[in-house]
């Protein structure tokens, strides 16, 4: 299947930003491979072109994202809240990118609602509730980097360069566990295979990624696996509980338990698994499915979250037990 991204709006794109702009680019809250790499491709893309950018997570990302070409350039909003919200007041484009709902900025949410600039969506999520002008939303694509690369492509191809096809790859990479799910179209690897001829070095992007924890990380993945994780055979399930008291053992920084929640489907016959982790002012879930399992549903009916039908999450201010009561509901009613 090969989507056709629209000639119209691209055409309008590129008129609007015929001339200097400053523009705001924003990434997801928990910024995963994706979030982050779609992030400084197109930051990349908009600097080339001679634009004032301006490319923000909510919180810092994890440590094993941080080589990404640009990454220097990027801010947090944390802890430069007042330089981004200048930067937000006077953008004359935002472009939101892998989320489908303000909520997903966190504390930015309220500033960017309030913008007066033009919005422009680029995202992969099903059911996205942003209001843009120019929106770009394609829920059978692997990664949101995937669509961006499309959307650069017809843009202006001869801008791509090694560095933008560095970071679309790595968000592909990370979003589809290595190609290996949610990959539903052999355009996508037609797109890899552009990337390649762009220079990209695949090995030296999946050792970043994938070999590049603490030997804290390991062992906390290692405990989780022996000592945590519930299995349920009948309903085909299993869960990871994961406690602040734990992470604090463990020396926990963010990022370290990315990935957990997909060791599960290792055992045989797994289709279902919940991650559940006790953060300081949240409980954060993640929930991963296989085939029709739908988690999508669940994680809007029980995790107040949403995502993708085999990939979503949530996060709650409830205690932990409930959180964990809520997974139990879950499988009582399979
Ligand atoms: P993860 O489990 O890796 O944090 O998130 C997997 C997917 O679930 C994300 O790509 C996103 O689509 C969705 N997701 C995770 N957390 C939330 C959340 O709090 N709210 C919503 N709406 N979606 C979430
Ligand atoms: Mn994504």
């Amino acid at each position: 299947m090969t989507i056709q991204i629209d000639d119209v709006r691209i055409a309008a794109m590129r008129a609007a930003f015929a001339v200097p702009r400053r523009a705001v680019l924003v990434a997801h809250k928990g910024p995963d491979g994706d979030a982050l790499g779609s992030l400084l491709a197109l930051q990349a893309f908009l600097l080339k072109q001679g634009h004032t950018v301006c490319a923000v997570t909510p919180n810092a990302c994890p440590e094993f994202l941080r080589w990404m070409p640009g990454y220097d350039r990027s801010t947090v909003y944390m802890t430069n809240r007042a330089e981004v919200d200048r930067a937000i007041a006077e953008a004359e484009y935002i472009f939101h990118l892998d989320y489908n709902d303000l909520a997903r900025t966190s504390d930015m949410a309220v500033a960017l609602s309030h913008a007066g600039a033009v919005h422009i969506l680029i995202d992969h999520h099903l059911q996205p509730v942003i209001q843009a002008t120019w929106s770009f939303s394609e829920p059978s694509m692997s990664a949101t980097a995937e669509l961006l690369y499309e959307v650069l492509h017809a843009w202006d191809a001869s801008l791509i360069d090694r560095d933008i096809a560095t970071c679309i790859y790595a968000g592909m990479m990370t979003d589809t566990g290595c190609f290996s799910y949610n990959v539903p179209r052999s355009e996508t690897f037609r797109t890899v295979a552009a990337l390649m001829d762009y220079g990209i070095d695949r090995d030296a992007v999946s050792a970043a990624v994938y070999d590049n924890y603490s030997e804290h990380r390991q062992r906390l993945l290692g405990y989780c696996l022996s000592r945590k994780m519930e299995v349920y055979p009948e309903q085909r399930a299993a869960l990871i509980v994961l406690t602040r008291d734990e992470q604090l053992q463990y020396h926990y920084v963010e990022g370290d338990s990315e990935g957990f929640v997909n060791y599960p489907f290792a055992i045989r016959g797994i289709r279902f698994v919940a991650f559940i982790r006790e953060d300081e002012d949240r409980i954060k879930v993640s929930l991963r499915s296989r085939g029709d399992f739908d988690v999508n549903e669940i994680a809007r009916r029980y995790f107040n979250g949403g995502g993708h039908r085999n990939a979503a999450g949530g996060d709650m201010t409830l205690p932990l037990q409930t959180v964990v009561g809520r997974f139990y509901q879950v499988l009582e009613n399979l």
